[in-house]
């Protein structure tokens, strides 16, 4: 987006366009495939546009439901993340899902709208089957939970890693027939997804995942970082360093580009060549990649330090937001009820 557009958004003031974003808590800290996805745009619009960015627990239970005694350090480690890469709860409000009562009636409402069959064909759920997750209603009716989630804000855009583009689609498609059926209440959200695609894991999966045990994680230390990368999927075909390599699909090029610095970016180019024609080894490709991704982490590790010393802060601010989208989420509440007609004790 450029610039001049930030900036008229931003002169909106009250008539601010809204974002809506979210991560599922199913581990204590975001991973670099997080950021790629979404957070990376997240810092970058907090400025343009009214955000609301949810941390998911409802959503983390489809999946998580064994495991709730987690939850709570889970929940702050997001938090924690949120405020670590610069996110400034001034401009942006953070909602506790299961907290935002007015959304379970708004996912209802939702899903009496939505066609059985179509949730059963969405992609992200017969990955999530052949995960061996359990067959579960909660995992079925994703879609319409997310569809409330970034509806009952009234969200414009909505940042998220391409996984979960068919879902906004999903909300879009919700909008759509609702606004038909019962007259013009929400705006027709649009998601936004991050530049570099959905970023593989380390161990070459085509998606990094909290839940996947594939990810390097903002909060890993520097020799985690390192022995993460060191034993990194490359080009399953190269055996010696003397083989031809190939870069394309290579999940070590692939996060030396998205993570390197303006002044790495001729090295990478030079160590692409090189690994082309057989003549530099994973190995030392690797050490540049471990310094490259140290790099970018270092800053995110030092801000944490700096908010893990204030529990009671983190806290407040994901208490004081829900209460504020509560307030929001009631408004849209009592339009949608008013256009349904179904609004007789208000
Ligand atoms: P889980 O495995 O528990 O589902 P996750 O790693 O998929 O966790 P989520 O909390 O589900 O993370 O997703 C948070 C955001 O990060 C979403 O916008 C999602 O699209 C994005 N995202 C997750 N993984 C990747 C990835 N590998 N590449 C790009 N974006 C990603
Ligand atoms: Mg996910």
């Amino acid at each position: 987006m450029a610039d001049g557009k930030i900036t008229r958004e931003f002169k909106k003031g009250k008539n601010m366009k809204r974002i809506l974003t979210g991560d599922r808590p199913t581990y204590d800290s975001f991973h670099l495939g997080n950021y790629v996805g979404s957070l990376k745009n997240r810092v970058k619009l907090q400025d343009a546009y009214e955000c609301f960015f949810l941390v998911a627990d409802l959503h983390a239970l489809t999946t998580h439901f064994d495991k709730t005694s987690d939850l709570e350090k889970n929940i702050r480690g997001l938090m924690l993340g949120n405020l670590s890469m610069g996110l400034d709860p001034k401009k942006v409000t953070f909602i506790l899902q299961s907290q935002e009562l007015e959304k379970l009636e708004l996912a209802y409402i939702l899903s009496t709208l939505t066609q059985r069959t179509l949730l059963e064909r969405q992609p992200a759920l017969k990955e999530k089957l052949d995960q061996g997750e359990q067959d579960s209603l909660g995992l079925y009716q994703y879609p319409v939970l997310m569809a409330a989630d970034i509806l009952l804000p009234k969200a414009n855009l909505v940042p998220v890693g391409k996984d979960q583009k068919a879902h906004v689609e999903f909300a879009r498609d919700l909008a759509i027939k609702f606004n038909k059926l019962y007259g013009e209440v929400f705006p027709v959200p649009e998601p936004l997804i991050g530049e570099g695609g959905t970023l593989p894991g380390t161990d070459g999966q085509i998606k990094m995942g909290k839940s996947l045990n594939n990810a390097i994680f903002l909060t890993d230390t520097p020799e985690e970082v390192e022995k993460k990368v060191m034993s990194m999927y490359t080009d399953p075909k190269r055996i010696h360093a003397t083989d031809l390599g190939t870069v394309e699909g290579n999940p070590v090029f692939i996060y030396l580009d998205a993570f390197a610095s303006d002044s790495d970016k001729q090295q990478i180019t030079r160590y692409k060549e090189l690994y082309r024609k057989g003549q530099v080894g994973d190995i030392e490709v690797k050490k540049f990649l471990v310094k490259i991704l140290n790099n970018f982490l270092d800053p995110i590790r030092k801000r944490r330090a700096q908010f893990e010393k204030q529990p009671e802060l983190v806290d407040k601010i994901l208490r004081e937001g829900t209460k504020k989208a509560r307030i929001e989420a009631q408004k849209t509440l009592t339009e949608v009820k008013k256009a349904m007609k179904i609004d007789y004790f208000v």
